[in-house]
């Protein structure tokens, strides 16, 4: 099936790279200044603002949508990944549940702002909690999250700012500048600490950070994928067509042949040979992953342009072809899709230490450990069909270091969730939620402490940093 027309023409083109204008100088309104200014508010945003307003300095959160949640709410990714290790080999479950089953059993290796997150989420009837019966992933109501972040960080004490985009930083001599960009007019906040918490790592790169993107043989990132939900799904139903066709799914993938046919006459063109869905907390909703967008960069307006209308028609094929053809499916439809298309991987700005793949696979320990991981590398393929899922050792997790936060040539911003310092291999683990979440809250406690004794947060010791991450419960060893 040729995409829609309007799909292949309606866009802008990228202009060339040279073909600048000078712009005149302006004004800007000074809305104060805080201690700590966390500038976006997605999984590692939320993590840094609790941690750094547990400290009891003064914290800021700025957020260019009007809400919360970063990916897990803007692009509907669900379910939060498995944060536990593997002590046990999996021993397989039951298919129909939508759920991994390919997860032994284990401990988690992130706690935190993490599990105070889950147990307000719990307490709101928005989650559910992991175990060895949703193989350790957590599905969630991405409504009910925004809310729990919403409390949580009330209750904190922390000032929220909603819809300003942040445009640019500016070095003060003892602090940063953060220009806002939004329906005020250009707005700065002055802070004597700011973490970079906007995924794409957009205000190191502003102040001069190093980064690099993509695969180190062309650059490539991996795919976009425009993550929706499907509601009157029938779960019986759908139950039924795999317990009559075992080897046509696998947890939360598969559907080979209903793809190959519908492919075969003309209904479905996927860059995808699969469908992956996922269990939601209701049972007559899924959370669909199979849209696949390559050769896309999400720090470039042409290309996220064009990614949101390529991913539009292919979900709309998907949907189609789930009404169709999918047992259980029949009565369905297309709920929601997210605000935007999922963007896995942008810039990874480079710090004080680079973690690599190797350092993941081994599951290597670092005195400056600050936060850990378990989840695999997990890379979409950046051209096309196929994703390379490697798992650690069983019973290991790997050390994330403090140097990961610091981005080089600067010197009064920290850098957390997917944007840390790591090779491409490395990020493909450390870029989920609640690893995410975790360096955020060692990033805000760092910020935070280095505010409070007036230094720039590489001059403290590491010490320092993980008697507080380990009175905030957080899981460093
Ligand atoms: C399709 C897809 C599927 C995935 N599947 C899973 C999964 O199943 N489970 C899982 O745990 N993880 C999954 N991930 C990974 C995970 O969603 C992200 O890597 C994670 O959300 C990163 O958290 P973050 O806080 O670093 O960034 P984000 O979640 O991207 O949050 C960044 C926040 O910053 C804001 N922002 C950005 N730029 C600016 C700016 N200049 N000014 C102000 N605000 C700004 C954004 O609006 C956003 O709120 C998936 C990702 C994608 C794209």
């Amino acid at each position: 099936m040729t995409l829609s027309p309007y799909v292949s023409t309606a866009y802008l083109s990228p202009p060339p790279q040279d073909e600048l204008v000078e712009l005149p100088p302006r004004r800007a309104r000074r809305a104060g200044r805080t201690n700590v200014l966390v500038v976006g508010g997605g999984p590692a945003g939320i993590g840094a603002a609790l941690g750094a307003a547990a400290t009891g300095v003064r914290v800021t959160l700025v957020e260019r949508y009007g809400f919360l949640g970063g990916n897990a709410t803007a692009a509907l990714v669900m379910p939060l990944t498995s944060f536990h290790n593997e002590i046990k080999q999996a021993v397989g479950g039951d298919d129909t549940r939508l759920l991994p089953t390919d997860h032994g059993e284990g401990e988690p290796v992130v706690g935190g702002v993490l599990w105070t997150m889950l147990d307000r989420l719990h307490q709101m009837g928005g989650v559910i909690k992991p175990s060895p019966d949703t193989g350790y992933t957590v599905p969630f109501d991405p409504e009910l999250f925004k809310l729990t972040a919403y409390e949580l960080l009330a209750e904190a004490g922390v000032h929220m700012l909603l819809h300003s985009f942040a445009s640019d930083v500016i070095d003060l001599p003892d602090g940063a500048r953060v220009v806002f960009e939004g329906k005020s007019g250009p707005i700065v906040i002055d802070a004597d600490v700011v973490v970079d918490c906007t995924g794409d790592g957009d205000l190191a790169a502003a102040a001069g950070a190093p980064y690099e993107i993509g695969r180190p043989e062309d650059g490539l990132t991996q795919p976009m994928t425009l993550m929706f939900r499907m509601g009157r799904f029938n779960h019986e139903g759908f139950n039924g067509y795999v317990r009559e066709h075992p080897d046509q799914w696998r947890g939360v993938y598969g559907l080979w042949d209903l793809i190959r046919e519908a492919t075969e006459a003309g209904e479905l063109d996927l860059t995808r040979e699969d469908l992956l869905f996922f269990a939601t907390p209701y049972d007559d909703e899924v959370a669909v992953n199979s849209t696949r967008v390559t050769g896309v960069l999400g720090t470039s307006v042409f290309d996220l342009t064009r990614a949101e209308l390529v991913a539009h028609e292919q979900m709309a094929q998907i949907a189609r072809f789930l009404r169709r053809r999918v047992p259980g499916f029949e009565q369905s439809y297309a709920i929601q899709s997210g605000v935007q298309v999922g963007v896995r991987e942008t810039r990874r700005i480079q710090g004080e230490y680079t973690l690599t793949g190797d350092d993941v696979l081994t599951a290597r320990k670092f005195d400056d450990v600050i936060a850990r991981g378990a989840y695999p590398v997990d890379i979409h393929n950046p051209t096309g069909r196929g994703t390379v899922l490697k798992r650690l050792p069983q019973g290991a997790s790997y050390d994330i270091p403090l140097r990961c936060l610091l981005p080089r040539g600067t010197d009064r911003l920290l850098v957390a969730g997917r944007a840390i310092s790591g090779d491409h291999v490395a990020h493909s683990s450390y870029r989920v939620m609640p690893i995410s979440m975790a360096t955020g809250q060692a990033a805000g406690v760092t910020a935070a402490l280095a505010s409070r004794d007036g230094k720039p947060p590489r001059d403290l010791s590491v010490e320092t940093v993980q008697r507080e991450l380990r009175n905030q419960r957080a899981s460093l060893a």
